[in-house]
Order: structure tokens, then sequence, then C-alpha cells
């Protein structure tokens, strides 16, 4: 071997040297960093893959609640439509429907007005106020299977009308008196002047806030489209003809009647009207869960 040759072998040795410590470099290179990155791509890439599933699996879920909200809404309606057709069946209400309400009271007259009542068994409303013997007749009219409704305490139109407060606060005395005196808690409401009396005007809008705040607490409230005008004092003829009139004049499936149990004229022309209402195939009803709303428009 001459010197060029063992150069030559040196120079050759060194470069293998050289390729295997640059592989070596690479490889290390691979091993700590770029593989440890490749791994999480990868488990990035399934961790995305499981957030996906999730995302359609929570998406079905909602899918599925949907759908049982809507078949428990439809259970619901069904439900509530067969109760009105059992409850109509057993009170014997078809056809046309008048519904006797009489506010303000009760007064020295609801005595008469209810054995008048009991004569033709017709069951009515009674939208109390806070008079003295609301305890004695709210159980009356229990008892009797007539429905009490609630009018107002006071029954003082400027003060239930100044502020939601004071209404809410006057209707809840009434109600925890019902209550007491018979234990059922009503929530059906007439309001003094009606829904669209104009007398509140004096404070804008209450009105409007007040029935949607009702309807909000679970009340119902019920005006009327049939007025005996006793209030404003008509005589018993005269009221007999108001309500039999519009019986006569109107066609309507439900005749919510308004009366006062306070005048005596109204208690002299009520045997008359009950008499001729059922002869033109009226039947009567007190008001229930099932009665529909009637409802003025709201003027303030
Ligand atoms: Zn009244």
């Amino acid at each position: 071997m001459n010197e060029k040759q063992i150069v030559k072998m040196i120079l050759i040795i060194l470069l293998f040297s050289l390729l295997i410590i640059f592989g070596l470099i690479v490889r290390n290179t691979y091993i700590n960093k770029i593989k440890p990155i490749n791994e999480k791509k990868v488990y990035l890439e399934k961790l995305k893959q499981n957030n996906k599933n999730i995302i359609n699996k929570i998406k079905e879920e909602n899918r599925k609640s949907k759908n049982i909200d809507n078949i428990l809404k439809e259970n619901k309606a069904k439900r509530e439509q067969l109760e009105k057709k059992v409850y109509e069946k057993e009170s014997n209400i078809s056809g046309k429907v008048i519904y006797l309400t009489f506010d303000d009271g009760p007064s020295i007259y609801t005595n008469e007005i209810l054995n008048i009542l009991d004569k033709y068994k017709i069951k009515a409303t009674f939208f109390v106020v806070c008079s003295n013997n609301l305890e004695e007749y709210t159980k009356k009219y229990i008892e009797k299977g007539h429905t009490i409704g609630l009018h107002s305490c006071t029954h003082k139109y400027s003060n239930i009308y100044s502020s939601e407060e004071s209404y809410f606060n006057d209707l809840n005395y009434l109600s925890s008196l019902v209550e007491k005196y018979t234990g059922y808690k009503s929530k059906y409401i007439r309001f003094p002047g009606g829904s669209s009396n104009t007398v509140s005007r004096f404070n804008r809008g209450i009105m409007t806030r007040l029935s949607n705040k009702l309807k909000e607490n679970g009340y119902k409230y019920f005006d009327w489209n049939i007025d005996s005008n006793d209030a404003a004092g008509a005589n018993s003829n005269q009221i007999y003809s108001n309500v039999i009139g519009a019986l006569e004049n109107n066609n309507r499936n439900i005749s919510m009647v308004l009366m006062h149990d306070t005048k005596s004229s109204t208690k002299d022309a009520l045997d008359s009207i009950i008499k001729d209402a059922l002869q033109m195939g009226y039947t009567f009803a007190n008001i229930n869960d099932y009665t529909p709303e009637v409802h003025h428009g709201i003027n303030n």
C-alpha cells in the first residue's frame, strides 16, 4: 500500500463516518421532534373526530327531545279536549250555553238569587267583593256547586288601577279571604269595569299590563257579551228585555251575561230570564277551566 492509497482509505473511512453521524443526527431529529409532532397531529385528529361525534350525538338527542316535547304537547291537547268532552257530557252542556255572572256581591239579594238558581237546578258564577257576608256566601257557593270568581276587594277604581302593585294587593287579599273561608283558590277574574274600561285612563296602559300579568300568573279573566244593564239602573222589565232581546238577536254559542246580585231588580227579573232562555233551547253553566274567555278589546 503506498501513501496515496492510505490517504484514500482514510478519506473513505472519514466520509463513511460522516455519513453515519449525519444519519444518526437525522434519525435523532426525527425521533425527538418530528415524530412527536406527527403523533400529536394524529391525536388531535382523533380528538376532533371525537368532538364531532359528541356534537352529532347531542344534536340527535336534542332532536329526540324536541320530538318528545311535541308528542307531549299533542297528548296534552288531546287530553284537554277529552276532558272537556267528558265535562260537557257530565254536566249536560250542549249547544248554546249561557253563563250567568253576578258581580259586586254577596248582598241581601243573593239568597233569593240562589233560590231561583236552585229552582231551575242551574249553576252560575259569582264575582265577589269584600262584603260583610262574604264568608257565609262563599261557603254556600261551593256547597251548591257555583263558581266563585274574584272581582275586587275594595272595587275602588282610583285605588286598584293606580298601580299594578295596588291591583294585586287588593286582589290577593280578596283571594286569601275566599281561600280561608272555602279552601278554594279561584283563578277566575273579572276586572271592575271590565277589561275595556276607560275609567282607569288616569294610569296609561294599566289594563294592558294587568291583563298580561294575570295571564302570566295563571289567572283567566272574563268580560261579557250581554249586559243586563242592571248596574246602570235598569228596572226588572228592562233587564229581562236586555238579556232575552240579546239572546234573540244574536246567534252566539257562548253568552256571557253581566248581572249584579246587589240589585233587587236583577233578582226580580231572573226567574223569567231563566225560564224563557230554557224555552229557547239554551243551557246554563258556570265558569270552569273549559269556558272560553270572553274578552273585550282593551282600551287602556
Ligand atoms: Zn263591579
